[in-house]
């Protein structure tokens, strides 16, 4: 204790304040921090709020900001809201090519009279290789038949124009209900004669299943999504009764097993940025399946070296989507795949309260996450004029 108290003034004052001792393995109380092993101390001045302890980054190292993407880009997951006018499409290709993003897939889920809309706008305008449009599956009264009427609604919607399906929404799992009032699991056997028609049909199924494993967590101070969850209560799935993050996992991946033939697209990474080795296994076991990499840019930023580890080698298992068309949050994913920059903000508090790292992909890698595997997975897409 001599030696403690005579190296810093913290730990004099943790002795004269009266630190709290704690045991190995022990948490120090709701408002101390461990100064010395063992022993824990209260700041003298009322500590801020996560929200507002605002530091100043004193790192003073390379900034690479990169406002466009170095090759062309498909934003697989797209939510440009409307496309339904000729005034709406321009506007967005004025965007689109400010960030070089070549062609984005209309990922609204819309089905029938509002997909031949958008389609018959998009036909007649100079733009119209811009977009693809993918359909969505009306998941009310699932019940005996409902596959069988699903599946030729797919059809219909392809001969329409739609190239996919997709986003399926978070509320299938989660939310939806069949006809008998019970939750409609994701493996629902009912379902079959869809994923089959999707194998026959030749296109993908691009679903989003689940939501961040945090999303199911106690909303405690352990948890890493606190705020995020703080602030959108609906996105608390941790009410008793409802599923859990593993058994949704478990109903997704039985899909994909039944299914192999079916060609499936994994939004989200599939919730499994923060485990890349898990990812990297469900990869390895479902050769149907590929990934896109909307929302989840936080947990690669800060793993730069497993990410590029693992991009480098499933690079054509990987698409790039962005999800919430905000124009000015594309330029942190060009910065994070592209460069080598430390410790950068990144767009949203309360998705990460840590900073990003550039992962500094390959160019051949690049290639196929911004739109290689794209081009592959989704045959719909415009096949000529991108670099090779
Ligand atoms: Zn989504």
């Amino acid at each position: 204790m001599v030696l403690l108290s005579a190296a810093t003034g913290v730990g004099v004052a943790a002795q004269r304040g009266g630190g709290t001792r704690i045991q190995a393995g022990q948490e120090c109380p709701p408002g101390a921090t461990e100064v010395r092993p063992g022993n824990c101390m209260a700041p003298s001045d009322a500590p801020p709020s996560i929200l507002d302890y605002r530091p100043r980054n004193t790192l003073v190292v390379g900034e690479h900001k990169v406002p466009k993407a170095k090759f062309p880009a498909i934003d697989v997951h797209g939510h440009p809201g409307n496309v339904g006018s000729a005034d709406a499409i321009n506007r967005l290709v004025g965007i689109m090519d400010s960030l070089n993003i070549k062609v984005m897939l209309v990922a609204e889920n819309v089905s029938g009279s509002r997909l031949a809309s958008s389609m018959a706008a998009l036909n007649a305008s100079p733009h119209k290789d811009r977009f693809r449009v993918l359909a969505g599956i009306d998941f009310s009264g699932v019940g005996p038949g409902w596959g069988e009427r699903a599946a030729k609604q797919l059809e219909a919607d392809l001969k329409a124009g739609a190239i996919g399906v997709g986003e399926v929404p978070k509320s299938f799992g989660l939310r939806v209900r069949k006809a008998d009032g019970s939750r409609l699991r994701v493996d629902d056997p009912e379902l079959d004669p869809l994923w089959q028609a999707f194998a026959r049909l030749d296109v993908p199924a691009f679903i989003h299943t689940a939501e961040p494993q945090e999303f199911f967590q106690p909303l405690d101070y352990t948890n890493e999504r606190w705020l995020e969850l703080s602030l959108f209560a609906d996105r608390r799935n941790n009410q008793p009764g409802g599923p859990t993050f593993e058994q949704l996992m478990t109903e997704r991946n039985n899909m994909f097993r039944k299914h192999p033939k079916t060609r499936f697209v994994a939004a989200h990474f599939g919730w499994h940025a923060n485990d890349l080795g898990r990812l990297a296994k469900l990869l390895d076991e479902f050769p149907n399946v590929t990934i896109e990499a909307g929302a989840i840019l936080y947990d690669l930023g800060r793993q730069p070296r497993a990410a590029k580890a693992f991009l480098e080698k499933y690079g054509d298992r990987v698409m790039f989507g962005k999800d919430a068309f905000i124009p000015e949050e594309y330029p942190y994913y060009w910065r994070v795949f592209e460069t080598t920059d430390d410790y950068f903000e990144y767009y949203r508090d309360y998705h990460a309260f840590w900073k990003m790292y550039g992962i500094g992909l390959s160019d051949e890698t690049l290639k196929k996450v911004y739109y290689k595997t794209a081009l592959r997975v989704f045959k719909g897409l415009p096949q000529t004029g991108w670099p090779q």
